[in-house]
């Protein structure tokens, strides 16, 4: 479960903006990752939850927001953001020569709401 190193990673990345900032409390912790990128929603609560019985993160909340995928369109070259499965058609010219771009984007930390 590589999870759980992502979200080892993010507690180090959050202990030093605790030294840098003084902050003693993390409220929610707001992330970020790509559809096609290989994180497991529940799987990584699960990993934070493991991870933060004590500390700073102890009462802090994992708000995980799932980037779309973006796709091109080679018939009229445009591109579209998919929320949903793998699309096979182009929503604007219903062509199917359409290619994934864009999804992959590994877990980011974007905010943190702390006291
Ligand atoms: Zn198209």
């Amino acid at each position: 479960m590589h999870e759980l190193s992502l979200i080892q990673s993010l507690l180090t990345i959050i202990d030093e903006h605790a030294k840098k900032h003084k902050f003693t409390r993390v409220n929610q912790v707001n992330l970020s990752c790509g559809r096609l990128s290989s994180v497991e929603p529940s799987a990584l609560e699960f990993a934070f939850k493991t991870l933060t019985p004590a500390g700073i993160c102890a009462k802090a909340r994992l708000e995980l927001t799932i980037l779309p995928m973006k796709i091109h369109c080679a018939t009229c070259d445009q591109e579209f953001a998919s929320e949903g499965a793998d699309p096979t058609s182009c929503p604007h010219c219903r062509g199917d020569q359409v290619m994934v771009t864009d999804g992959w984007q590994e877990l980011q930390l974007i905010e943190l709401d702390v006291d």
